[in-house]
Protein backbone atom coordinates (compact mmCIF):
# COMPACT_ATOMS: atom_id res chain seq x y z
CA UNK A 1 0.00 0.00 0.00
CA UNK A 2 2.58 2.56 1.08
CA UNK A 3 4.27 1.64 -2.59
CA UNK A 4 1.31 2.39 -4.50
CA UNK A 5 0.76 5.78 -2.39
CA UNK A 6 4.33 6.95 -2.90
CA UNK A 7 3.90 6.40 -6.55
CA UNK A 8 0.24 7.93 -6.60
CA UNK A 9 1.82 11.04 -5.08
CA UNK A 10 4.13 11.50 -7.30
CA UNK A 11 1.82 12.69 -9.98
CA UNK A 12 1.92 16.12 -8.60
CA UNK A 13 5.02 16.29 -6.14
CA UNK A 14 2.92 18.41 -3.67
CA UNK A 15 1.72 17.78 -0.66
CA UNK A 16 -2.19 16.43 0.09
CA UNK A 17 -4.56 17.84 3.12
CA UNK A 18 -6.09 14.66 5.07
CA UNK A 19 -8.89 15.41 7.10
CA UNK A 20 -9.64 13.04 10.25
CA UNK A 21 -13.19 13.57 11.26
CA UNK A 22 -14.07 12.57 14.67
CA UNK A 23 -17.62 11.32 14.33
CA UNK A 24 -17.44 7.65 16.08
CA UNK A 25 -19.34 8.98 18.68
CA UNK A 26 -21.64 10.55 15.94
CA UNK A 27 -22.22 13.43 17.97
CA UNK A 28 -20.04 16.26 15.87
CA UNK A 29 -21.91 17.84 13.96
CA UNK A 30 -21.29 17.96 10.33
CA UNK A 31 -21.30 21.97 9.90
CA UNK A 32 -17.96 21.31 11.80
CA UNK A 33 -16.90 19.76 8.63
CA UNK A 34 -14.88 21.51 5.71
CA UNK A 35 -15.48 18.28 3.17
CA UNK A 36 -17.21 14.94 2.65
CA UNK A 37 -20.35 15.71 5.26
CA UNK A 38 -22.52 13.10 3.60
CA UNK A 39 -22.59 10.77 0.46
CA UNK A 40 -26.04 9.79 -1.19
CA UNK A 41 -27.65 9.76 2.00
CA UNK A 42 -24.79 8.00 3.91
CA UNK A 43 -24.36 10.46 6.92
CA UNK A 44 -28.34 10.58 7.53
CA UNK A 45 -28.91 7.04 7.48
CA UNK A 46 -25.87 6.43 9.75
CA UNK A 47 -25.10 9.02 12.56
CA UNK A 48 -23.92 11.89 10.66
CA UNK A 49 -21.15 9.67 9.68
CA UNK A 50 -18.67 10.83 7.01
CA UNK A 51 -18.07 8.60 3.54
CA UNK A 52 -14.47 9.31 2.25
CA UNK A 53 -14.39 12.07 -0.71
CA UNK A 54 -11.56 13.95 -1.93
CA UNK A 55 -10.75 16.80 -4.47
CA UNK A 56 -8.43 17.97 -6.77
CA UNK A 57 -7.46 21.86 -6.39
CA UNK A 58 -7.75 23.72 -9.06
CA UNK A 59 -5.22 26.40 -7.86
CA UNK A 60 -2.30 24.75 -9.21
CA UNK A 61 -0.11 27.32 -6.70
CA UNK A 62 -1.04 26.25 -3.46
CA UNK A 63 1.20 23.76 -1.84
CA UNK A 64 -1.03 20.91 -1.90
CA UNK A 65 -2.61 19.09 -4.34
CA UNK A 66 -5.84 18.48 -3.35
CA UNK A 67 -7.94 17.51 -0.06
CA UNK A 68 -9.44 14.01 1.27
CA UNK A 69 -11.44 14.02 4.25
CA UNK A 70 -12.32 10.56 6.44
CA UNK A 71 -14.17 9.75 9.29
CA UNK A 72 -13.16 7.54 12.03
CA UNK A 73 -16.66 5.23 11.50
CA UNK A 74 -15.32 4.53 7.96
CA UNK A 75 -11.86 2.90 9.63
CA UNK A 76 -13.53 1.47 12.66
CA UNK A 77 -12.43 -1.87 12.65
CA UNK A 78 -15.93 -3.45 14.14
CA UNK A 79 -17.61 -1.16 11.77
CA UNK A 80 -19.89 -3.71 9.57
CA UNK A 81 -19.77 -4.47 6.04
CA UNK A 82 -23.52 -3.69 6.32
CA UNK A 83 -22.62 0.29 6.68
CA UNK A 84 -21.74 0.98 3.20
CA UNK A 85 -19.78 -1.78 2.52
CA UNK A 86 -15.64 -1.64 1.82
CA UNK A 87 -15.04 -2.67 5.80
CA UNK A 88 -12.31 -5.39 5.29
CA UNK A 89 -8.98 -3.63 6.05
CA UNK A 90 -8.06 -4.31 1.99
CA UNK A 91 -11.20 -2.91 0.90
CA UNK A 92 -10.20 0.39 3.25
CA UNK A 93 -7.01 0.85 1.85
CA UNK A 94 -8.56 0.22 -1.64
CA UNK A 95 -10.80 3.06 -1.13
CA UNK A 96 -7.98 5.52 0.27
CA UNK A 97 -5.72 5.16 -2.60
CA UNK A 98 -8.56 5.76 -4.89
CA UNK A 99 -9.57 8.57 -2.77
CA UNK A 100 -5.55 9.91 -3.34
CA UNK A 101 -5.59 9.61 -7.19
CA UNK A 102 -8.55 12.32 -6.89
CA UNK A 103 -6.55 14.79 -5.29
CA UNK A 104 -3.84 14.43 -8.01
CA UNK A 105 -6.31 13.98 -11.22
CA UNK A 106 -8.81 16.84 -12.50
CA UNK A 107 -11.68 16.39 -13.02
CA UNK A 108 -12.70 18.50 -15.71
CA UNK A 109 -16.92 18.11 -17.08
CA UNK A 110 -17.98 18.07 -20.63
CA UNK A 111 -19.67 21.58 -21.81
CA UNK A 112 -22.26 19.35 -23.80
CA UNK A 113 -23.52 18.07 -20.34
CA UNK A 114 -25.46 21.56 -19.62
CA UNK A 115 -27.34 21.53 -16.11
CA UNK A 116 -27.02 17.57 -16.34
CA UNK A 117 -25.75 15.94 -13.09
CA UNK A 118 -22.20 13.83 -14.46
CA UNK A 119 -23.60 11.25 -12.61
CA UNK A 120 -27.38 11.38 -13.57
CA UNK A 121 -30.42 11.86 -11.63
CA UNK A 122 -29.94 9.51 -8.62
CA UNK A 123 -26.83 11.83 -7.88
CA UNK A 124 -24.70 8.77 -7.05
CA UNK A 125 -22.47 6.29 -9.31
CA UNK A 126 -22.33 2.68 -8.86
CA UNK A 127 -20.00 0.24 -10.89
CA UNK A 128 -22.26 -1.31 -13.07
CA UNK A 129 -23.45 2.10 -14.23
CA UNK A 130 -23.18 3.97 -17.31
CA UNK A 131 -22.27 8.10 -16.66
CA UNK A 132 -23.89 11.17 -18.48
CA UNK A 133 -20.33 12.32 -18.31
CA UNK A 134 -18.13 10.65 -20.08
CA UNK A 135 -14.87 12.42 -18.48
CA UNK A 136 -16.38 11.49 -14.81
CA UNK A 137 -16.31 8.13 -15.39
CA UNK A 138 -12.99 8.19 -16.35
CA UNK A 139 -12.26 10.21 -13.28
CA UNK A 140 -13.57 7.57 -11.55
CA UNK A 141 -11.69 5.00 -13.68
CA UNK A 142 -8.50 6.32 -13.21
CA UNK A 143 -8.47 6.41 -9.50
CA UNK A 144 -9.59 2.74 -9.35
CA UNK A 145 -7.00 1.70 -11.54
CA UNK A 146 -4.46 2.75 -8.81
CA UNK A 147 -6.45 1.38 -5.99
CA UNK A 148 -6.47 -2.34 -7.79
CA UNK A 149 -2.81 -2.35 -8.10
CA UNK A 150 -3.08 -2.60 -3.88
CA UNK A 151 -6.54 -4.85 -3.68
CA UNK A 152 -8.72 -6.23 -6.74
CA UNK A 153 -12.03 -7.62 -5.47
CA UNK A 154 -12.77 -10.83 -7.24
CA UNK A 155 -16.48 -9.41 -8.19
CA UNK A 156 -15.04 -6.27 -10.28
CA UNK A 157 -13.30 -8.49 -12.77
CA UNK A 158 -14.30 -7.91 -16.26
CA UNK A 159 -13.96 -11.25 -17.87
CA UNK A 160 -16.27 -12.57 -15.30
CA UNK A 161 -18.15 -9.66 -16.35
CA UNK A 162 -18.12 -10.52 -19.98
CA UNK A 163 -18.55 -14.55 -19.54
CA UNK A 164 -21.40 -13.63 -17.49
CA UNK A 165 -23.02 -11.14 -20.19
CA UNK A 166 -24.06 -8.74 -17.01
CA UNK A 167 -26.48 -6.12 -17.21
CA UNK A 168 -25.22 -2.37 -16.92
CA UNK A 169 -27.62 0.40 -15.78
CA UNK A 170 -27.92 3.85 -17.07
CA UNK A 171 -30.44 6.49 -15.40
CA UNK A 172 -32.96 7.86 -16.99
CA UNK A 173 -32.40 11.48 -18.25
CA UNK A 174 -35.30 13.94 -19.50
CA UNK A 175 -34.70 16.38 -22.91
CA UNK A 176 -32.81 13.41 -24.76
CA UNK A 177 -34.74 13.85 -27.89
CA UNK A 178 -32.85 15.73 -30.10
CA UNK A 179 -31.26 13.71 -33.32
CA UNK A 180 -27.96 12.95 -32.98
CA UNK A 181 -28.58 12.28 -29.78
CA UNK A 182 -25.96 14.66 -27.06
CA UNK A 183 -23.25 12.80 -25.93
CA UNK A 184 -25.27 11.95 -22.74
CA UNK A 185 -27.94 10.88 -23.89
CA UNK A 186 -26.97 7.33 -23.91
CA UNK A 187 -30.39 5.39 -24.21
CA UNK A 188 -31.24 7.41 -27.20
CA UNK A 189 -27.53 6.46 -28.99
CA UNK A 190 -28.11 2.73 -27.86
CA UNK A 191 -31.59 3.00 -29.44
CA UNK A 192 -30.13 4.61 -32.42
CA UNK A 193 -27.83 2.04 -32.91
CA UNK A 194 -30.44 -0.70 -32.24
CA UNK A 195 -29.17 -1.95 -28.77
CA UNK A 196 -32.50 -3.14 -27.17
CA UNK A 197 -33.21 -2.43 -23.32
CA UNK A 198 -33.47 -5.37 -20.86
CA UNK A 199 -37.28 -5.71 -19.52
CA UNK A 200 -36.41 -6.56 -16.05
CA UNK A 201 -34.89 -2.84 -15.05
CA UNK A 202 -36.13 -0.10 -12.49
CA UNK A 203 -38.25 2.37 -13.07
CA UNK A 204 -35.63 5.27 -12.97
CA UNK A 205 -33.15 3.30 -14.89
CA UNK A 206 -32.99 1.49 -18.03
CA UNK A 207 -30.88 -1.59 -18.44
CA UNK A 208 -28.76 -3.23 -21.01
CA UNK A 209 -26.77 -6.49 -21.22
CA UNK A 210 -22.87 -5.92 -21.60
CA UNK A 211 -22.06 -7.24 -24.78
CA UNK A 212 -24.50 -5.43 -26.51
CA UNK A 213 -23.37 -2.25 -25.95
CA UNK A 214 -20.89 -0.08 -28.75
CA UNK A 215 -17.10 0.28 -28.05
CA UNK A 216 -18.01 4.53 -26.95
CA UNK A 217 -21.03 4.06 -25.26
CA UNK A 218 -19.17 1.44 -22.93
CA UNK A 219 -16.51 4.16 -22.25
CA UNK A 220 -19.21 6.15 -20.20
CA UNK A 221 -18.59 2.82 -17.44
CA UNK A 222 -16.02 3.63 -14.98
CA UNK A 223 -14.87 0.01 -14.32
CA UNK A 224 -14.03 -0.04 -17.84
CA UNK A 225 -11.58 2.76 -17.71
CA UNK A 226 -10.42 1.15 -14.41
CA UNK A 227 -9.81 -1.77 -15.31
CA UNK A 228 -7.71 -0.93 -19.02
CA UNK A 229 -5.69 1.21 -16.72
CA UNK A 230 -5.04 -1.50 -14.24
CA UNK A 231 -4.09 -3.76 -16.86
CA UNK A 232 -1.59 -1.32 -18.60
CA UNK A 233 0.23 -1.40 -15.37
CA UNK A 234 0.11 -5.15 -14.85
CA UNK A 235 1.41 -6.08 -18.51
CA UNK A 236 4.48 -3.35 -18.09
CA UNK A 237 4.83 -4.73 -14.70
CA UNK A 238 4.91 -1.36 -13.38
CA UNK A 239 2.65 2.60 -11.71
CA UNK A 240 5.05 4.74 -12.73
CA UNK A 241 4.82 4.21 -16.26
CA UNK A 242 1.39 5.52 -15.72
CA UNK A 243 2.30 8.05 -13.56
CA UNK A 244 4.55 9.62 -16.11
CA UNK A 245 1.86 8.73 -18.90
CA UNK A 246 -0.17 11.37 -16.42
CA UNK A 247 2.19 13.84 -16.17
CA UNK A 248 2.68 13.87 -19.76
CA UNK A 249 -1.09 14.32 -20.39
CA UNK A 250 -2.26 16.70 -17.73
CA UNK A 251 -2.05 19.85 -19.79
CA UNK A 252 -4.23 18.14 -22.26
CA UNK A 253 -6.34 16.08 -19.66
CA UNK A 254 -7.39 19.27 -18.51
CA UNK A 255 -9.21 20.78 -21.66
CA UNK A 256 -12.84 20.55 -21.76
CA UNK A 257 -12.97 20.00 -25.33
CA UNK A 258 -11.26 16.81 -24.87
CA UNK A 259 -12.32 13.49 -23.74
CA UNK A 260 -10.07 13.29 -20.87
CA UNK A 261 -9.03 9.37 -21.31
CA UNK A 262 -7.71 10.37 -24.97
CA UNK A 263 -4.30 12.32 -24.08
CA UNK A 264 -3.48 9.88 -21.47
CA UNK A 265 -4.06 6.82 -23.94
CA UNK A 266 -1.63 8.27 -26.45
CA UNK A 267 1.06 8.75 -23.62
CA UNK A 268 0.53 5.25 -23.13
CA UNK A 269 0.78 4.24 -26.73
CA UNK A 270 4.14 6.50 -26.58
CA UNK A 271 5.44 4.44 -24.28
CA UNK A 272 4.76 1.22 -24.85
CA UNK A 273 6.70 2.31 -28.44
CA UNK A 274 9.50 3.17 -26.07
CA UNK A 275 9.27 0.07 -23.61
CA UNK A 276 12.06 -2.92 -24.09
CA UNK A 277 11.84 -5.69 -22.61
CA UNK A 278 15.24 -6.25 -20.59
CA UNK A 279 15.02 -9.83 -20.39
CA UNK A 280 14.49 -10.19 -24.11
CA UNK A 281 16.69 -11.88 -26.67
CA UNK A 282 19.64 -9.65 -28.00
CA UNK A 283 18.47 -8.67 -31.74
CA UNK A 284 14.60 -9.51 -30.83
CA UNK A 285 12.14 -5.90 -31.39
CA UNK A 286 9.80 -5.48 -28.08
CA UNK A 287 6.47 -4.24 -29.49
CA UNK A 288 4.55 -2.38 -26.54
CA UNK A 289 2.96 0.03 -28.52
CA UNK A 290 0.42 -2.16 -29.68
CA UNK A 291 -0.36 -3.53 -25.60
CA UNK A 292 -2.61 -0.74 -24.58
CA UNK A 293 -4.96 -0.79 -27.91
CA UNK A 294 -5.03 -4.53 -27.31
CA UNK A 295 -6.06 -3.61 -23.88
CA UNK A 296 -8.67 -0.86 -24.69
CA UNK A 297 -10.19 -3.62 -27.23
CA UNK A 298 -10.29 -5.98 -24.74
CA UNK A 299 -12.11 -4.41 -22.43
CA UNK A 300 -14.73 -3.05 -25.21
CA UNK A 301 -15.70 -6.33 -26.01
CA UNK A 302 -13.60 -6.83 -29.19
CA UNK A 303 -16.37 -4.34 -30.94
CA UNK A 304 -12.55 -1.62 -32.00
CA UNK A 305 -12.75 -3.11 -35.65
CA UNK A 306 -10.55 -0.53 -37.23
CA UNK A 307 -9.12 2.69 -36.76
CA UNK A 308 -12.14 4.45 -37.48
CA UNK A 309 -13.95 3.15 -34.34
CA UNK A 310 -11.21 3.44 -32.78
CA UNK A 311 -11.29 7.36 -33.32
CA UNK A 312 -14.90 6.86 -32.10
CA UNK A 313 -14.34 5.51 -28.81
CA UNK A 314 -11.37 8.33 -27.59
CA UNK A 315 -13.20 11.08 -29.60
CA UNK A 316 -9.72 11.99 -31.69
CA UNK A 317 -8.58 12.16 -34.94
CA UNK A 318 -5.21 10.30 -35.98
CA UNK A 319 -2.81 11.86 -37.49
CA UNK A 320 -0.28 10.14 -40.15
CA UNK A 321 2.36 9.27 -37.51
CA UNK A 322 0.34 7.16 -35.70
CA UNK A 323 1.08 4.44 -38.02
CA UNK A 324 1.11 1.90 -35.15
CA UNK A 325 -2.54 1.84 -35.11
CA UNK A 326 -2.60 0.62 -38.58
CA UNK A 327 -0.48 -2.21 -37.93
CA UNK A 328 -3.11 -3.30 -35.01
CA UNK A 329 -5.76 -3.74 -37.32
CA UNK A 330 -3.81 -4.66 -40.62
CA UNK A 331 -1.54 -7.91 -38.45
CA UNK A 332 -1.79 -7.87 -34.52
CA UNK A 333 -5.59 -7.86 -33.77
CA UNK A 334 -5.86 -11.14 -35.66
CA UNK A 335 -3.14 -12.60 -33.26
CA UNK A 336 -4.79 -11.72 -30.20
CA UNK A 337 -8.19 -12.91 -31.43
CA UNK A 338 -6.21 -16.03 -32.51
CA UNK A 339 -5.90 -16.93 -28.71
CA UNK A 340 -9.44 -16.88 -28.02
CA UNK A 341 -9.41 -20.38 -26.40
CA UNK A 342 -13.14 -21.21 -27.60
CA UNK A 343 -14.40 -18.61 -30.15
CA UNK A 344 -18.19 -20.00 -29.32
CA UNK A 345 -18.20 -18.29 -25.69
CA UNK A 346 -17.22 -15.86 -24.20
CA UNK A 347 -14.01 -16.98 -22.79
CA UNK A 348 -11.50 -14.66 -22.76
CA UNK A 349 -9.21 -16.61 -20.49
CA UNK A 350 -5.28 -15.31 -20.14
CA UNK A 351 -5.51 -13.53 -23.68
CA UNK A 352 -3.67 -10.53 -23.02
CA UNK A 353 -0.97 -12.13 -21.15
CA UNK A 354 -0.20 -14.20 -24.26
CA UNK A 355 -0.18 -11.25 -26.18
CA UNK A 356 2.21 -9.62 -23.95
CA UNK A 357 4.30 -12.28 -24.37
CA UNK A 358 3.74 -12.62 -27.94
CA UNK A 359 4.80 -8.86 -28.32
CA UNK A 360 7.83 -9.32 -26.49
CA UNK A 361 6.42 -7.50 -23.27
CA UNK A 362 7.03 -10.42 -20.91
CA UNK A 363 8.96 -13.31 -21.24
CA UNK A 364 7.59 -16.75 -20.30
CA UNK A 365 8.93 -20.23 -19.48
CA UNK A 366 6.31 -21.24 -22.23
CA UNK A 367 6.06 -19.33 -24.98
CA UNK A 368 2.76 -18.55 -26.27
CA UNK A 369 0.39 -20.49 -28.79
CA UNK A 370 0.57 -19.73 -32.37
CA UNK A 371 -2.39 -17.49 -33.47
CA UNK A 372 -5.35 -19.63 -35.27
CA UNK A 373 -7.96 -18.18 -37.41
CA UNK A 374 -9.93 -15.42 -36.16
CA UNK A 375 -12.33 -16.07 -33.75
CA UNK A 376 -16.02 -16.13 -35.28
CA UNK A 377 -17.74 -16.24 -31.38
CA UNK A 378 -20.11 -14.40 -29.76
CA UNK A 379 -18.49 -10.77 -29.18
ZN1 LIG B 1 -14.20 8.48 -6.72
Amino acid sequence: MQRVIRNVLCISDKKVYVFLYNDVPNTAPHSSWIYCKNSSGYGAAHNNASWPCAQQFTDRTLEASGHIGIGAYFFSPTRPAASGGWSTEAEKGHVFIHELVHTQVPLVLESSLGSVDMYGNDGGHNFHELLPSRNSAFNEGVATSFALRYHLPAWMSMTTWYNNNEVMNIDNLTGCGALPPPLHCLQTRLTSASVAAEAACTATAACYKLRSIPAPIVMHNETVSANILFQYMQQFGSELMLVRDVKNALTEMNKASNYTFAPLFKEMVKSGMNYRNPKAAAGSTTHGQFLPLAILDYYTGYKVNDKATLASVLSVTWDATYTNVDDYFSSKRTTLLGFRTNATTWNVGQQLDKFAEHVNVKISATPPPAATATGTGNN
